[in-house]
């Protein structure tokens, strides 16, 4: 066998396929469990004129980010760097500790169950309320990884060079120099066929190819145990004839 680049399985635990209630849209076909990550996601414009990698703005002295593992991005500004989100945490601490007993404690649970319940149905006013005594309204998603509720997948990342939206694409994709006629034009089709391109570069197994490592595993494993049986059965009959030749 080449070389393991998944040694879980050869643990002796196989994990069978166990695919995630909600798998990603789109995903379907990818073993998830075994495929999250949280790189930064990465994406590129294919214009003739660009075709270029993006980086979408990244500033950690700035802003905190949340990256999920199916890469849903979301940032909010560093506390420190924003006195109205620190007054949010601190309201939240005051508001959610035992002993306070202040109406906007039933206000602030209200408006949550409203905006759980229909997002598009808050007042400005409402917003507002949440954003001075909720630091988890502050956080703004920028990419999101999956597609809730078979949401298509969005994000908000535009081309520097030509302002397009870019195309997202999986952490394993390897940009082509630009004169490279033959890659792009490949590209250019898979974009152009709605081809995943997040699952086609993501470097994960396929459910198929997931289910063929797990057999190959087992079966390795099998031959191991019948080796061990072997060695153990020979010094069994060494251990025969020894004590046969000393009658
Ligand atoms: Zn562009």
């Amino acid at each position: 066998m080449s070389e393991n680049t998944r040694p879980h399985l050869s643990k002796g635990s196989f994990a069978h396929i166990t695919p995630l209630e909600i798998q990603p849209a789109g995903r379907t076909g990818l073993y998830y469990k075994q495929c999250m990550s949280s790189y930064r996601p990465k994406f590129i414009c294919p214009g003739r004129q660009c075709r270029r990698s993006i980086k979408p703005t990244y500033d950690p002295s700035r802003n905190e980010y949340d990256i999920s593992e199916f890469q849903d991005w979301r940032v909010r500004p560093l506390e420190s760097k924003s006195p109205e989100l620190a007054a949010a945490k601190g309201n939240a601490n005051r508001i959610n500790s035992r002993t306070y007993k202040g109406p906007e404690k039933a206000v602030l649970a209200e408006i949550q169950e409203k905006k759980f319940k229909d997002p598009k149905s808050l007042t400005e006013g409402e917003h507002n309320f949440l954003r001075e005594n909720d630091p988890q309204e502050w956080w703004e998603l920028v990419v999101s990884g999956r597609g809730w509720n078979g949401e298509p997948l969005e994000h908000q990342i535009r081309c520097p060079s030509c302002g397009k939206l870019a195309v997202r694409v999986g952490s394993k994709f390897e940009i082509p120099g630009k004169t490279d006629e033959k890659s792009w034009k490949e590209i250019e089709s898979l974009i152009s066929a709605g081809e995943d391109m997040v699952a086609r570069f993501s470097g994960c197994a396929t459910i198929e190819e997931h289910e063929e490592m797990v057999k190959e595993a087992e079966r390795l494993k099998r031959q191991e145990v019948s080796r061990d049986e072997w060695e153990q059965e020979k010094s069994r009959r060494i251990e025969q004839v020894r004590v046969r030749g000393e009658a």
